[in-house]
């Protein structure tokens, strides 16, 4: 393969950005790929500088999904706790039985939802 400037030379490598052969005097290594001198290089910079904050940036989205999975598992044992207190009062006071029971039922109801949708969730996760 030649050179696309210079018929006459050898290539040593092909442009990232538009596939150009290039000769040493025309290639610039941009560390993970060659590009045209002067023409390519800003191009091909921004493509591999695009692609290293997706490598980094995907390991962050991972450790996100799994920190907002314990808050809200979290969440729904902290309503179960409380279901369970309010339903305990709620008979060891029989004054307020009925709107006590009530209160902490909900609790109770919606801290076993937070841990099905936290469970499912969790199943749900997909590979970091
Ligand atoms: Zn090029
Ligand atoms: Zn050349």
């Amino acid at each position: 393969m030649r050179c696309y400037y210079h018929p006459e030379k050898e290539a040593v490598g092909i442009c990232k950005c538009c596939g150009k052969g290039l000769c040493p005097d025309c290639a610039a290594d941009i560390g993970k790929g060659l590009a045209c001198r002067g023409q390519c290089e800003e191009d091909v910079r921004a493509v591999v500088a695009l692609i290293d904050r997706n490598i980094q940036l995907a390991p962050k989205t991972g450790q996100i999904l799994e920190s907002s999975r314990k808050i809200r598992s979290g969440a729904a044992t902290f309503n179960l706790v409380i279901g369970a207190v309010f339903v305990a009062w709620g008979f060891s006071n029989l004054d307020h039985l009925g709107f006590v029971v009530i209160l902490g039922t909900c609790f109770l109801i919606y801290g076993i939802y937070g841990l099905m949708q936290a469970r499912k969730a969790a199943k749900d996760k997909p590979p970091a």
